[in-house]
């Protein structure tokens, strides 16, 4: 792996923190609010214009075509400043390269370029269900094979970006007879293809500027060509995808984490007790200490699994080593960043406890701390067997 960014990531990531700092980081608190939608959005607008929502994706698809590690720097940049836009940012990539990897050429060119250009603001990746988490593979959506091509049943939950998402990637189960996990497709459903309700919004601790919503499908109809992927393959594609998705996650928590040490970092220079800075008490250096070091491992577990999914190599172990690594460092981060603020962290007026609640949920979704070990585990094992 080099440890160095190319001249590109590099131009990369330094467009990405200008950007953060000077059109998200300002408006970051006030769009948590239902209020703050329209500005939310054209933050997001802006993020396509910049080549942000395809960075890993073929320019013929309207992709950036600048690779996995530039997509790492770029989203930890963005979600420094905001990890509500960092979170579509990082599943419209998944998405598009879900169809990228799996796609006929047709779909391929009829949905990526609408994400990568920010005709479409988001789309929405709908895995998980009420009773199917952290194993989908237990999933009870069903798409019913008909004259002109399948109808979905089912409701997937949490759903991020669904409420303003212009399509849909979903995964229904196509052949009930097949053991766990064997029978499931993968389809591509057009936001406004009748027979799909968006449920209300999740109220949320964190990140609450990304809607997370229901996604009901009654009866909806949709044409044969809207399968992705081959028929039945469907949960193997959803768990190799994923894979790429948390180096997002990954990425995205070192952000978060980085950003409330920072912030802290300064105050703890400005913040006098027992007549000096609280900088110079040892207690507090060896706080800063730890943090700083947690967070560049961090980025050295992440910066290594994109790395290896940029040269082709296995990065499944890499990957969930940098996302648990990550999200878990992130919320200590933002905990011992709070700390050094005293009371003041506690309070609205500074960004801290926004940073704690942002974080949490990053240990939470796509694969729960728990599941990135049982991965983990499970590649370690088989290493000696
Ligand atoms: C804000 C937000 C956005 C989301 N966005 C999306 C999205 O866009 N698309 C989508 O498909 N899903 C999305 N999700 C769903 C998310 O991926 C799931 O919440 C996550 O996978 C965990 O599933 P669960 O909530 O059902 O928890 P459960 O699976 O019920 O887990 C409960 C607890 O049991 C533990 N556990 C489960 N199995 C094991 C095991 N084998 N060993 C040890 N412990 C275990 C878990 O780690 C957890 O601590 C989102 C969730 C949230 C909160």
């Amino acid at each position: 792996m080099h440890l160095d960014l190319s001249e590109e990531q590099t131009l990369i990531q330094d467009t990405a923190r200008r950007f953060a700092e000077s059109e998200l980081a300002p408006v970051a608190a006030r769009i948590e609010a239902p209020t703050g939608r329209a500005q939310y959005l054209a933050g997001l607008k802006q993020l396509a214009e910049l080549g942000f929502m395809g960075l890993n994706v073929s320019p013929e698809y309207g992709g950036t075509g600048a690779g996995v590690v530039a997509f790492s720097v770029a989203l930890t940049e963005v979600s420094r400043a905001c990890a509500a836009t960092g979170v579509a940012m990082s599943v419209n990539n998944l998405v598009c390269e879900v169809i990228q990897s799996i796609g006929t050429e047709d779909q391929k060119r009829r949905f990526i370029p609408r994400v990568c250009s920010g005709e479409s603001s988001c789309a929405s990746f709908c895995l998980s269900e009420s009773g199917a988490g952290s194993d989908p593979s237990r999933m009870t959506t069903r798409a019913v094979r008909d004259a002109d091509g399948w109808v979905l049943n089912g409701t997937k939950m949490w759903i991020s970006s669904a409420e303003y998402a212009g399509f849909f990637v979903v995964w229904a189960v196509t052949d009930a007879a097949a053991p766990t996990g064997k029978g499931i497709s993968c389809f591509i459903v057009d936001a406004d293809t009748p027979g799909i309700t968006i449920g209300p919004a999740e109220h949320k601790m964190g990140q609450r500027a990304s809607s997370t919503n229901p996604v009901i499908f009654e009866d909806c109809r949709v044409p044969a060509d809207a399968m992705l992927g081959a028929e039945n393959q469907g949960f193997r594609i959803a768990v190799g995808e994923l894979t790429g998705g948390r180096i997002g996650i990954a990425s995205l928590a070192l952000g978060v984490g980085q950003a409330a040490i920072d912030y802290a970092r300064r105050y703890t220079t400005e913040r006098e007790q027992f007549g000096q800075r609280i900088a110079d008490f040892q207690g507090i250096q060896f706080m800063l200490a730890d943090t700083y070091t947690e967070l560049e491992a961090g980025r050295l577990l992440a910066m290594n699994a994109a790395w290896l999914k940029e040269n082709g190599r296995p990065y499944m172990k890499a990957a969930s080593m940098a996302k648990l690594h990550c999200s878990e460092a992130a919320n200590r981060a933002c905990y011992t960043a709070l700390q050094l603020m005293g009371g003041a962290g506690y309070t609205e007026e500074y960004p801290l406890e926004r940073y704690a609640r942002d974080a949490r949920v990053t240990s939470i979704y796509e694969g729960t701390s728990e599941i990135q070990r049982v991965i983990i585990a499970r590649e370690l094992l088989k290493e000696v067997s």
